[in-house]
């Protein structure tokens, strides 16, 4: 048969000597190997209770953020929205009524406030594009689940903890973010 190009090679196969047809020095040869990885340093972790460091650009999980006294920052502009490139984020907005200063610090605020995981990229434009640092992507992984409708995170599930609540568990959700002044906020 004519061979299409020169590079075609005649394969001789040699016959097995007896000690590889007993296989013996193979085994033994992957045994070395097997031993050689038994000793060296473990990559893998014992993971949840240890955990690797997450790398300094790392995009989790969305935070709603409030300041200091426990206000929640968004005023539902919609840019986070409007930015999002995977139109995974869903709010409606309502008019803050007298007496509730203490739990909004605009006149309008996110009476509801979704963002859909699955949809979600984690590429970080909601928070550029915020005004107000309403929202921030967190160090938290979205947790598996079985059902698609979990993966739907709702304002309350999203939310900080309150400062003035739970000082602890705000401290904790703000992670390398530095905790922020009511002056600082109310600039903006
Ligand atoms: S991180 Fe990106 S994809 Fe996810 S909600 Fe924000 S803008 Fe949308
Ligand atoms: S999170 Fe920021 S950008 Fe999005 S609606 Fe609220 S204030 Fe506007």
């Amino acid at each position: 048969m004519q061979a299409l190009t020169k590079r075609v090679k005649a394969v001789h196969r040699k016959p097995m000597s007896f000690a590889e047809k007993l296989y013996l020095p193979a085994i033994f040869k992957g045994m070395m190997i097997t031993l050689g990885h038994a000793f060296k340093k473990r990559p893998t972790v014992n993971y949840p209770e240890v955990k690797r460091p997450f790398s300094p650009v790392f995009r989790g999980m969305q935070i709603l953020n409030r300041d200091a006294e426990g206000r929640e920052n968004c005023t539902a502009c919609g840019l986070c929205a409007v930015a999002c490139p995977a139109e995974a984020i869903t709010m409606e907005a309502a008019e803050r009524q007298p007496g509730e200063e203490h739990l909004y610090r605009e006149e309008k605020y996110a009476a509801k406030y979704e963002i859909n995981m699955l949809r979600c990229i984690f590429c970080g434009l909601c928070e550029e594009a915020c005004p107000k640092d309403a929202i921030y992507l967190s160090e938290t992984f979205a947790p598996a689940d079985y059902k698609r409708k979990q993966f739907v995170y709702n304002k309350s599930e999203l939310l900080i903890p309150n400062p003035k609540e739970d000082p602890e568990a705000y401290k904790k959700a703000l992670g390398n973010r530095a905790i922020p002044t009511t002056n600082s906020l109310d600039q903006q």
